[in-house]
């Protein structure tokens, strides 16, 4: 031990505040963990809907863009991440799904049995407090709230409806590990109207443990290696160099940032490393390689007045819902970003759901020049490919750890991918088109009626499609000598440092990734603490 500190973890976001409260329930284990944001502190946090405001408040995001790309119709795309504590879990749509069990087999099936389904089911068991109570994996007791919508709005039990028709099955909690096609209404980390942050249901709990120091504006730039080991990290805080130096680093900074730490510190591809005068402490061509992105489209229609919630989240309508929430924690403020969702199988042949459906009762206006609704009652529904097989890549592009990287998503260059698209785009709407979600719809506004064609369809996607914030990949972990890091995380051809966060899963999880994230950190620590 070093400093005193048994263990640096870098970044204080989904994993990262999972690991600080899992590692520091050992009294005799002395954790540092570090934040470059700040104190989770901007009013809006707790909002459910105040993530409109959040997500795109500089001071609280990393400024994430992608190259332009054909796939994106040649248009930098944000990728951003939350820059605070709680990390992306303090500004995302609090949509809580767990993945599917298959996911997490096919994960074993690559690196070891510890990762299989019965692990991390045991894991989501013990990280949830959730609502429905508890069942073989679904927890009743942990520190991390999960609730179902309390309002049912007649839309969306319609869309749920429609969706039964087509032959899902319905599921009061979608997240039951069989992997069958289902509907049902969205879970969400959110308890009695306010954000189940990762701060909220990790952080907060552990940060009274005297074993547990907590630094936030630390912008850690690299490791520092004593032949092959890491024994300290390079940072920097209101412009000073620190050295903070520890038994064991972790890295829990993301998917964009994991890689480019280590890259930075000497472990990625050599030809980058060389080109930037990096000194080469182990060549690895899948650091930043491999990374996966969720690209989806939001689809809209419009409904009959007063169908929708656009009424009540603008204008007038938005005060009276403001008050309201102010009084009770109640109404559409207190709502997640999606209410319901839908997980269907593209073709009849797949043993489980290829694409997610989520389902809102407002629609977006793309045209205005902040995140708020259409002036007409509409929905949306947020349509995409569970496991994308196009893989892209993430770069440091300076030695300087204030330049953001590089991000090469090459969306859509597996052909499966693009079948995979066009498929769920006409599921959603055979969704629209059934009883009793039928009677609500006026029109479809986004894409339109007008994009039939396959080519017209993918037009469609490559121009209004956006990456749903859920990149992983880019420090994959593998039994194979080529993965970025091992099956209990360490990084490959060091000693002394992990990677434990989004950017280890070799595959996409089906679904959104903040539970796959703190269910992953729950189970390394687990092998974590099992190595001391
Ligand atoms: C806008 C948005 C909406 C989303 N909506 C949903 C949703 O509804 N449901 C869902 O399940 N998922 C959603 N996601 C995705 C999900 O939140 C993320 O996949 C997940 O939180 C990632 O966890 P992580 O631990 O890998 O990284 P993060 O939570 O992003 O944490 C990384 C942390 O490391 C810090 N850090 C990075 N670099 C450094 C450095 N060099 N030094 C020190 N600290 C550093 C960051 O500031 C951050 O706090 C959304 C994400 C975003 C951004």
């Amino acid at each position: 031990m070093a400093n005193g500190y048994d263990y640096i973890i870098v970044g204080a976001g989904s994993a990262g505040c999972v690991l600080a409260y899992r590692l520091t329930e050992d009294a005799a284990t002395r954790v540092l963990l570090l934040e470059s944001g700040g104190p989770d502190s901007h009013p809006m946090i707790p909002v459910p809907k105040g993530f409109a405001k959040v997500m795109v408040d500089p001071a609280y995001m990393w400024p994430y863009l992608t190259e332009p790309e054909p796939g994106s119709n040649n248009v930098p795309e944000s990728w951003g991440r939350g820059r605070t504590l709680g990390g992306s879990s303090a500004v995302n749509g609090m949509v809580y799904v767990r993945g599917q069990s298959s996911d997490f087999d096919a994960l074993a099936a690559v690196t070891s049995a510890d990762w299989s389904w019965q692990h991390i089911g045991a894991a989501y068991r013990a990280l949830e407090n959730h609502e429905l109570g508890a069942a073989a994996t679904r927890g009743d007791s942990g520190p991390l709230r999960i609730s179902l919508p309390e309002r049912r709005e007649p839309v969306v039990e319609a869309a749920i409806c429609a969706g039964v028709a087509l032959g899902l099955e319905r599921r009061e909690d979608v997240n039951e590990p069989a992997d069958g096609p289902r509907v049902g209404y969205a879970p969400r980390t959110i308890y009695r109207g306010r954000r189940q942050s990762a701060v909220t249901a990790f952080l907060a709990p552990a940060r009274g443990r005297p074993n547990l120091t907590v630094m936030t504006g630390v912008t850690v730039d690299r490791l520092e290696f004593a032949g092959r080991r890491a024994v300290a990290v390079h940072a920097v805080q209101n412009g000073a160099a620190l050295r903070l130096a520890a038994g064991e680093i972790l890295l829990a900074g993301g998917t964009m940032s994991s890689p480019a730490i280590l890259q930075r510190s000497g472990v990625g591809p050599a030809a980058l490393l060389t080109a930037l005068g990096i000194p080469v402490v182990h060549a690895s061509e899948a650091v930043g390689a491999g990374v996966r992105e969720h690209r989806g489209i939001v689809m809209q229609w419009r409904v009959r007045a007063g169908a929708s919630q656009n009424g009540q989240l603008q204008g007038l309508g938005l005060a009276a819902s403001a008050a309201r929430y102010a009084l009770t924690r109640g109404g559409p403020i207190a709502a997640g970003v999606y209410d319901a969702g839908a997980w269907v199988k593209t073709r009849v042949e797949l043993t489980r759901p290829d694409v997610q459906i989520l389902i809102a009762p407002y629609s977006i206006s793309f045209t205005a020049t902040s995140i708020s609704v259409e002036p007409h009652a509409g929905i949306n529904l947020c349509v995409y490919n569970l496991r994308p097989e196009s893989t892209g890549t993430v770069a440091i592009r300076s030695r300087n750890p204030a330049d953001v990287v590089r991000i090469e998503p090459h969306y859509g260059t597996a052909a499966a991918d693009r079948d995979t698209m066009l498929a769920a785009i006409r599921y959603a709407r055979r969704l629209v088109s059934a009883a009793p979600l039928a009677d609500f719809i006026v029109e479809e506004t986004r894409p339109g009626a007008q994009f039939q064609s396959d080519e017209q369809l993918l037009e469609a996607h490559r121009q209004m499609g956006y990456g749903n914030y859920h990149a992983c990949g880019s420090c994959r972990m593998g039994s194979d000598e080529a993965a970025v890091v091992d099956p209990a995380l360490r990084v490959r051809g060091t000693e002394g440092v992990r990677v434990v966060d989004t950017s280890i899963f070799p595959a996409m999880p089906s679904g959104n990734t903040n539970g796959p994230a703190m269910a992953a950190a729950w189970r390394a620590a687990d092998l974590i603490r099992g190595a001391r």
